[in-house]
């Protein structure tokens, strides 16, 4: 299977500590980066952790609380500095534009070489919002003080793998080969069809990984992140707070392991949390006790699915 992994760049809510960066975080499909959110210092942590920034080339904002925004300047700064071209997409709510424009033209960015294509995000539905050749992403409301998006991240479908035993004793010629690891049957030159079941072995599961922050819990995500292999979901608060959580619009932990449970998905990590917290145990102990296989989102960790 091809690498697919999540690094953390940073994971504090609205104040960065000493210890904790404001949300960033890598998504990495076999080399492609993807990046969501863009917190106070993301740069810093992405040359840290060993993410090139010429290879950035799409940015996923969830909203625009600066918690989330405030290093797109200075990484689109270094990545023009540095003398990247070519296109840069910002997958954020449409303001976003707005605020970047005269700054970038302020800071004479924008006669640089590196274009940003801005990408409006669909606060009322789910949508897909990119596709390549082996993922999809797609964003989906969150209820938040703001409007805000959830990402969900996709692998397409892989092709299914041959029967090298089967191939062999059919004598199936290397041109009918990629339609049957397509699903095709395979017809022998006297027309008895073969069937696809005889000849492959089932294709790899398809892996997702769903990103949710900041966000109230929200019980309508749940069939669109039901079952992923990785869920990332804000907990800013443990639960003796969850009055503070409902009126800023965050979850807590126990809040956070609910979702979880009620999605069936494999394995949870809390993040966004609140700078009150010294340490990250409390969160987690909170979590894991209604859904055990939680983990902190802390900086520097890396999470293969
Ligand atoms: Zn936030
Ligand atoms: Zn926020």
């Amino acid at each position: 299977m091809l690498p697919f992994s999540v690094t953390i760049l940073g994971s504090s809510s609205a104040l960065p500590t000493l210890t904790r960066f404001p949300t960033s975080q890598v998504v990495n499909l076999n080399e492609k980066y993807y990046l969501v959110d863009c917190g106070e210092g993301a740069q810093i942590q992405l040359r840290k952790f060993g993410f090139k920034l010429s290879k950035i080339s799409h940015i996923f904002i969830s909203h625009l609380h600066g918690d989330h925004i405030f290093g797109l300047p200075g990484l689109i700064s270094s990545m023009t500095l540095a003398g990247k071209k070519g296109e840069l997409h910002i997958y954020a709510p449409s303001e976003l534009k707005m605020m970047m424009d005269p700054l970038l033209k302020f800071m004479n960015e924008s006669d640089a070489d590196l274009s940003i294509i801005y990408h409006p995000l669909n606060f009322r539905k789910r949508a897909l919002i990119y596709e390549d050749a082996r993922l999809t992403i797609d964003s989906f409301p969150l209820k938040h003080r703001i409007p805000c998006c959830g990402f969900l991240f996709k692998e397409k479908p892989h092709e299914l793998n041959l029967r090298v035993d089967q191939i062999k004793f059919y004598s199936v010629p290397v041109k009918d080969r990629v339609a049957i690891k397509g699903g095709a049957n395979f017809v022998l030159p006297d027309g008895r069809v073969i069937p696809n079941a005889d000849l492959t072995f089932p294709a790899e599961p398809v892996r997702a990984y769903a990103f949710c922050s900041d966000t109230l819990p929200r019980k309508q995500i749940l069939p669109i992140i039901e079952g992923v292999d990785l869920l990332y979901h804000e907990a800013t608060f443990c639960d003796d707070l969850k009055e503070l959580a409902l009126k800023t619009f965050h979850s807590t932990a126990k809040q956070a392991a609910e979702i979880a449970t009620q999605a069936r998905v494999k394995r949870l990590i809390i993040g966004h949390f609140s700078s009150r917290y010294k340490n990250e145990d409390p969160l987690v102990n909170e979590a894991s006790a209604l859904f055990s296989n939680t983990l902190a989102a802390n900086e520097g960790c890396r999470f293969d699915l």
